[in-house]
């Protein structure tokens, strides 16, 4: 089932750019290291940057408990969160026509909080998961003074819509003879060589999970 269209999700502004369906949204959402989530201080939108997960039609937020922004997501008020993911810089021959491909995703919720112990900690592991698969099975799990420390989020995903802009750029057809370079740049969020703690034991190996990590799919 993909997302009814409504005022909210409809994509107004190249709408050929948009999908509703929920696999194109979810890719999205699970390549995306963070997403940002846009809440409504009395009057004043804030727009804070966090750490997600998604289990199938829910989205996972965590954090602190003493957390504004955890604390406003699990009221059941009106949130917004956005995933972004930047595929390139599209060079046109005009600047007008620069752009940038990318693939985006926006979610219109209300979260509620998870209090169940055992969601907490699928949760929690599903974070994990989404940032480094592997280190949840290496790594101490929380204890019960770090869980009570912890509030746990879950939005579910009912109304969204994904937009997604890829190939070169849109030049105006008068401008297609001008000298100058046209194309797109490609960006890929790839990790670096791992640095160890300078306080790890020796004896320690660099897990396979690290050294293998990639952020593509
Ligand atoms: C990396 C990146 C860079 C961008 N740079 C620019 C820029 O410089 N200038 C610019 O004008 N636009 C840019 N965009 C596009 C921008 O996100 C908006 O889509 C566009 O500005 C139209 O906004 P609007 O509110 O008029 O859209 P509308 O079409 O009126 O929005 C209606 C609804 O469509 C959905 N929607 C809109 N945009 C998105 C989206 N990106 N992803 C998922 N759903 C969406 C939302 O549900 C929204 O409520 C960029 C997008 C990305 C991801």
């Amino acid at each position: 089932m993909g997302f009814p269209k409504t005022d909210l999700n409809q994509i107004k502004r190249h709408p050929k750019r948009g999908a509703y369906d929920r696999d194109a949204a979810y890719e999205i959402i699970d390549e995306a290291l963070i997403c940002h989530v846009g809440i409504l201080e009395q009057t004043q939108p804030v727009v804070i940057p966090t750490i997600h997960a998604r289990i199938g039609d829910k989205l996972l937020l965590h954090g602190s408990s003493a957390s504004r922004l955890l604390n406003y997501a699990r009221s059941g008020k009106p949130l917004c969160v956005t995933i972004t993911i930047i595929d390139g810089i599209v060079l046109a021959r005009s600047l007008f026509n620069h752009s940038m491909n990318y693939r985006s995703v926006v979610i219109f919720g209300r979260g509620e909080l998870v209090e169940d112990d055992e969601e907490r900690m699928t949760a929690l592991k599903a974070v994990s998961n989404h940032l480094i698969p592997g280190r949840w099975e290496e790594a101490r799990h929380p204890n019960h003074k770090e869980l009570k420390a912890t509030k746990v989020v879950s939005i579910p995903i009912t109304e969204a819509s994904a937009k997604i802009r890829g190939g070169p750029p849109k030049d105006e057809e008068e401008d297609r003879e001008l000298p100058v370079w046209a194309g797109v740049i490609p960006l890929r969020l790839q990790p670096a060589k791992p640095e160890a703690d300078p306080q790890l034991g020796t004896d320690i190996s660099l897990p396979k999970y690290v050294s293998d990590y990639v952020r593509l799919k």
